[in-house]
């Protein structure tokens, strides 16, 4: 069993920029524990930085934009859709490294070449080169963004013959490499949480391309932590998604000089709140949003940290959670995209 300083005495012998604020803060959220019952604390990486707008990305992106740095990379390549909280935070650590972003970005939602918002109108702020890849009909979503990643690929080949080196960084910074900030995150939670004396039995945050569900159980599972972590998904998945993660954890775990131990079993995703779908409201999540924002001043997101904290009111409410319980919720950011587009957004006022 690890130590959280044994995890981050790994983590230090890596490949790393500083890039945010560590760590975040962890504190008691007073209201909402009286209005729901249990004993409800929150995870600040809404709070990273590096600039106003923040989320779980710039803890992936430390050690991604570090192995890209160590290789000699000018150009940073990643993808995502057009208001990918992702995408966004990539190009601002790429400004504070002096690295060039290139974005390839899925219109899930189209935008709106005259009313640009929230994450596409910061990316156009910070300078990113950025394409946009419309969906063609008949086209899924995967299918869009496959056809990015290979236009991506050919563009890179291009510019690699020319003599530049580029470094690509996958969907939501969902490599081993970026999970390795979760191994860190979760040790730098477990520390807060034992200086408080707490024994946190469920941990409840927003799940999208996974890296942040990897990284987490892996820290979690080498600490022999009993906490539950429930990953609320943001999108439907495929049937191997949780094996893929585990993968992932795995693949974070090596990389630090730990074995590999986790199993797709170790891992609760939580399907039932994303729906209508990606970047589409939901009456949880509307609902939830309003709720924290009443109850503590605090915003979420209608994409993914506010359906999280949807799944997590049902879960005290339905009783899955026990009332009493240590829970704490995991904020991954995202609040730009209540300023996206209205589709986005849902008729919240
Ligand atoms: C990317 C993102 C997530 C999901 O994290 P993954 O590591 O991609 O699963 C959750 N919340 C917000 C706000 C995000 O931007």
């Amino acid at each position: 069993m690890k130590t959280s300083e044994d995890i981050l005495k790994l983590l230090s012998a890596k490949p790393k920029t500083a890039l945010g604020f560590f760590p975040t803060p962890f504190y008691r959220l007073d209201n909402m524990s009286d209005e729901l019952g249990v004993d409800l604390y929150i995870k600040r990486d809404d709070f990273t930085g590096m600039s106003l707008f923040g989320g779980n990305k710039i803890r992936k992106l430390e050690y991604l934009l570090g192995d890209a740095k160590k290789q000699g990379a000018e150009y940073i390549f990643t993808y995502g859709a057009t208001q990918s909280n992702h995408a966004m935070q990539t190009v601002e650590a790429c400004c504070r490294c002096g690295l060039k972003p290139v974005l390839y970005l899925t219109a899930v939602v189209e935008p709106d070449e005259n009313d640009i918002r929230g994450n596409l109108l910061l990316d156009k702020i910070f300078g990113a080169e950025i394409h946009i890849i419309s969906i063609n009909e008949g086209e899924t979503e995967a299918e869009a963004d496959a056809r990015s990643r290979k236009m991506a690929e050919e563009q890179i080949k291009r510019m690699e013959a020319e003599g530049k080196k580029c470094y690509n960084v996958p969907m939501g910074g969902s490599s081993h490499v970026g999970a390795a900030g979760f191994l860190g995150g979760f040790a730098e939670m477990s520390q807060q949480a034992d200086r408080r004396g707490l024994d946190v039995e469920y941990i409840f945050h927003s799940c999208g391309s996974g890296g942040t569900l990897a990284g987490l159980c892996a820290g979690k599972k080498a600490m022999g932590s009993k906490a539950k972590i429930i990953s609320v998904s943001a999108m439907g998945h495929e049937s191997d998604f949780a094996s893929h993660c585990a993968k992932i954890g795995n693949d974070a775990l090596k990389w630090i000089g730990l074995d590999p131990i986790l199993s797709s079993e170790d891992m609760n995703i939580d399907e039932n709140y994303y729906c209508p779908g990606y970047e589409q409201p939901s009456k949880g999540g509307t609902e939830a949003i309003k709720m924290l924002a009443k109850s503590e001043g605090l915003l979420v997101d209608p994409v993914y940290s506010g359906k999280a904290l949807a799944g997590l009111i049902d879960h005290v409410r339905t009783g899955k959670v026990p009332q009493g319980s240590t829970v704490v919720f995991w904020h991954t950011g995202g609040a730009t995209a209540l300023f996206a587009e209205h589709e986005i957004l849902g008729d919240i006022i």
